[in-house]
């Protein structure tokens, strides 16, 4: 019998089993192989690979540096912000973090201690509540296991299988499908992180990250048959801003469910705990996540260090803050989304810059 059976070996999960690993016995599954090797690529999670200033002072909380075998070129300065619709466009000063996020997920994953079952290429199916404790179901390539456990944790993803079953109306927040194209580039020529808003496109956001000899095209695009057209639409208006986009040598997909509301978040309920996008965790203006990840794994192990009793409602209640850290995006978002604000902050160009250019 596990102490704690945490399903998801993402930033949240990894996080988790590091923090409470020496004090409980604990069992960590992920169905990714999550390893390094290309060959693995199927299993890489699509993200745009960016870490936030938010995920920034959470990783400095947390005492770690990051090795140079997980950043890529280049390290960004300026965020750049493009209005298509308007044909407008603004420079601001952020220091973003460049990751190839498949290693930084094996990183935090290799800091996990020794003692934390870890079941890689094992999916999660199942739970059922049963005298006091969970007996979850799982399953390899060739066998299906069952185990039991204490507290059940949920730390995988926006499609949350741990969620479905606890909350299966859950899934009431708003759906996107967001598409990723990497195509070949040169991202010297490139050296900032775009942000493009465009209501024919979406009422949420599309990116272009430069990511090593790639560029990525990204857009959180509602899910219907129009999505790839949208996609391919997004393209388009963005060569009208000097992009230039090469070959595409690949296209990813992934849902995210957006927090319209505060009453989307979960924290999870008789003896399961939601952490990360699984409890919904994500920014509703710019879809970053990993902060979010982070410091709900953070505030989870807090709690369950001092006690498992009682152990969901201190969750919930430390999850106050984060809860109003979602409020004041989703306000944010309202200004940046409106097209009559979003006019305004651009024409005046609140807090923006110019950049020199050689002449
Ligand atoms: C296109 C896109 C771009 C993004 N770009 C950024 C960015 O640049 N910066 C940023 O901060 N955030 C970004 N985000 C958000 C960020 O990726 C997530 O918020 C973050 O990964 C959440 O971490 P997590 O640990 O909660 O979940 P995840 O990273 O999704 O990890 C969940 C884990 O659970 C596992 N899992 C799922 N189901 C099962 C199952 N049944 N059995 C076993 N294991 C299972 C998965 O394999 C996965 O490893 C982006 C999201 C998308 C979709």
């Amino acid at each position: 019998m596990y102490d704690v059976t945490i399903i998801g070996a993402g930033p949240a999960g990894s996080t988790l089993a590091r923090l409470i690993g020496t004090k409980y016995k604990v069992q960590l599954i992920d169905k990714r192989e999550l390893t390094n090797s290309p060959e693995k690529a199927s299993s890489v999670k699509c993200c745009g690979g960016l870490l936030a200033p938010d995920a920034q002072k959470l990783l400095s909380k947390l005492g770690l540096g990051l090795p140079k075998s997980v950043l890529v070129e280049p390290q960004l300065f300026v965020v750049r912000a493009i209005d298509t619709q308007r044909h407008m466009e603004r420079y601001y000063q952020r220091y973003y973090i460049n990751i190839d996020r498949q290693k930084f997920d094996c990183w935090l994953l290799s800091m996990v201690p020794l003692n934390v079952d870890i079941r890689l290429g094992c999916t999660f199916e199942s739970y059922e509540y049963e005298n006091g404790s969970f007996k979850i179901k799982f399953s390899d390539k060739n066998n299906t296991y069952i185990d039991k456990t204490k507290i059940l944790v949920g730390a995988d993803g926006a499609s949350s299988p741990v969620h479905k079953q606890l909350e299966p109306k859950r899934h009431s927040s708003r759906p996107y499908f967001a598409i990723q194209e990497w195509v070949e580039a040169d991202s010297s020529k490139i050296p900032y992180f775009s942000t493009v808003f465009d209501p024919e496109i979406t009422d949420y956001y599309c990116w272009t990250i430069p990511k090593g000899k790639h560029l990525i095209i990204g857009a959180a695009l509602h899910p219907n048959d129009k999505a790839p057209g949208k996609f391919l639409l997004l393209k388009e208006k963005l060569e009208d801003f000097g992009f230039q986009f090469g070959k595409a040598t690949k296209r990813e997909g992934a849902l995210i469910m957006r927090p319209v509301r505060i009453r989307q978040l979960s924290t999870g309920t008789n003896g399961i705990a939601l952490l990360g996008e699984a409890g919904g965790w994500i920014s509703p203006s710019s879809a970053e996540g990993i902060s979010y990840a982070l410091r709900s794994a953070i505030i989870l192990a807090e709690v369950l260090c001092k006690s498992t009793d009682n152990f969901e409602k201190r969750y919930r209640k430390n999850t106050r803050q984060l809860r109003r850290n979602i409020f004041s995006k989703n306000m944010k978002s309202h200004f940046i989304f409106n097209s009559f604000l979003r006019k305004m902050v651009m024409k005046f160009g609140f807090r923006s810059m110019e950049l020199y250019k050689p002449q």
